[in-house]
């Protein structure tokens, strides 16, 4: 199962670095969300094979999300919680996770669970992901992006930047919306800006898709 795409949404940083930590070592693909809206947006953006999810989180909850999430998609949610007497309902048919991990936890017994639902899910079926916009398509499967057929030379957190706006051409983002963590992240808004300009300057044909919207951030024209 090498490669498959865990969505992390934990905003203790410290304990989604370890998470991603021993899922990386394990082979698996990861994206970390802070916070209950990016969760989504990440979800909507990357498609991830398992979502492993904290009940408590800031703004959305873990609850919230999951419901959101149910509405359209049967990817697996493992959740993460430090309140017993929440299981049954969280894996009981009102919430539809797959499976729960109680906090604390061991990182390699996550990993161990992780592993165990992808395998009883082996009938999920991911939906392709494919945005395009314009002359512009992106392939998170072949993790490339192209411009009129013309393959463009983007960093990882380049695409996947492309990848959020194009989950939702149109949308303006704000900066913080766009901020991600990881070894390549964004790490404050002014480095959102660095980037989107770089990413600019890599689109070829395409790069008059790609607005700023003025006083509030970025977004890809329709
Ligand atoms: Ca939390």
């Amino acid at each position: 199962m090498a490669g498959e795409r865990i969505l992390i949404v934990e905003d203790e940083p410290r304990i989604a670095e370890v998470l991603e930590r021993y899922l990386r070592a394990d082979g698996f693909r990861v994206e970390r969300a802070g916070d209950g809206h990016r969760a989504l947006e990440l979800w909507r953006a990357a498609n991830p094979d398992l979502i492993l999810l904290d009940l408590m989180l800031p703004g959305l909850d873990g609850l919230e999300v999951a419901r959101q999430v149910r509405r359209t998609s049967s990817v697996p949610i493992v959740m993460v919680t430090a309140k017993v007497e929440e299981v049954d309902r969280l894996v009981g048919l009102e919430l539809g996770a797959d499976d729960y991990v109680l906090k604390p936890f061991s990182p390699r017994e996550v990993v161990a669970r992780v592993k165990a639902v992808l395998r009883r899910a082996g009938g999920h079926v991911r939906a392709p992901v494919h945005h395009t916009v314009g002359a512009l398509a992106i392939d998170l499967d072949a993790f490339e992006a192209r411009c009129g057929g013309t393959r463009l030379d983007l960093s990882p957190a380049q695409l996947r930047l492309l990848a959020t706006l194009a989950a939702e051409p149109g949308r303006a983002f704000r900066r913080a919306e766009l901020l991600e963590g990881g070894t390549d992240g964004f790490a404050d808004e002014r480095t959102v800006d660095a980037h989107v300009k770089n990413l600019r300057r890599r689109l070829g044909d395409c790069a008059d898709l790609l607005e700023t919207v003025r006083g509030v951030g970025y977004r890809l024209r329709p």
